[in-house]
């Protein structure tokens, strides 16, 4: 299970599945400094290795694997590129993102060499461009892809919540709320889907959130689709006070 740590319940759900289904659980910890932009969280990113250390025992994790970055990039001048799923959204948002993570993940998987590995579904579009890098990269791996883990209001856990204000945080959860209604109103709605989904962008702009993006697209591919039907995605990214908030449902 690779992580950044600043472990959080959403974390350890992964972990706890890891448990139930397989002999041995091995949860990697790196802040890894490619899949961040210059401008972005690197150097502020949470870390609390003794309690990321402590949940990791205390939930029966087998090993913790914590590399520097000097370990893991030696010469720094190979990466792994995937193309088509990591083009849109966050990867257009974030130039660069998904190459880091798609390096990162590939150096994991071949220095780990696991018989299966687990992801959230938190980040959809990771979970695509993994999913696209196990199949074409031939890696005899088992991708597991779990439910997003909620607060009691609807917020995504992340490790990034920590960021928010408390005034923030009392309004993130309107994200969730209005995809989920979103999702529920697309269902059943035969009229033009970019109506609904351009009030629903309105309604998160109104309370004062920045929109990157809220899209319905196809959960495989991650191309705009003008029909929410099974195997459809709505995907989210909206700012408050510049924290970037990630969420998504499917049909
Ligand atoms: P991170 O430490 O943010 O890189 O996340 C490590 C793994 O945990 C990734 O596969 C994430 O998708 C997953 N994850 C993060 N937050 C959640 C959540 N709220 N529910 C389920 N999985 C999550």
């Amino acid at each position: 299970m690779p992580t950044m740590g600043a472990l959080h319940e959403g974390h350890l759900s992964l972990v706890r599945a890891a448990r139930q289904e397989k002999k041995s659980v091995i949860v990697s910890i790196f802040v890894n400094p490619t899949q961040f932009g210059p401008t972005e969280d690197y150097s502020r990113y949470p870390r609390q290795l003794d309690q990321d250390l402590s949940l990791c025992l205390a939930e029966g994790v087998d090993a913790v694997f914590c590399p520097n970055p000097e370990e893991m990039y030696p010469l720094g001048t190979v990466s792994v590129n995937v193309r088509g799923v990591s083009e849109r959204w966050e990867g257009q948002f974030r130039p660069g993102h998904f190459s880091g993570v798609a390096t990162v993940v590939a150096k994991l998987f071949i220095m780990v060499s696991p018989s299966a590995a687990y992801f959230g579904l938190k980040d959809f579009q990771q979970c695509a461009v993994v999913q696209a890098l196990v199949r074409d990269m031939g890696f005899p791996i088992e991708l597991r892809l779990l439910e997003t883990v909620r607060e009691s209001d609807g917020l995504a856990l992340s490790s990034r919540n920590t960021y928010l204000s408390p005034k923030a945080r009392e309004a993130a959860p309107q994200i969730y709320r209005e995809i989920s209604c979103l999702a529920q109103q697309l269902r059943c709605y035969s009229g033009r889907q970019s109506d609904l989904v351009n009030e629903a962008k309105l309604q998160l702009e109104r309370s004062g959130f920045e929109v990157d993006y809220l899209v319905v697209v196809d959960g495989e591919t991650l191309e705009p689709t003008e029909s929410f039907v099974p195997g459809s995605r709505i995907l989210v990214c909206a700012r408050l006070d510049g924290v970037r908030l990630l969420d998504n449902v499917g049909f």
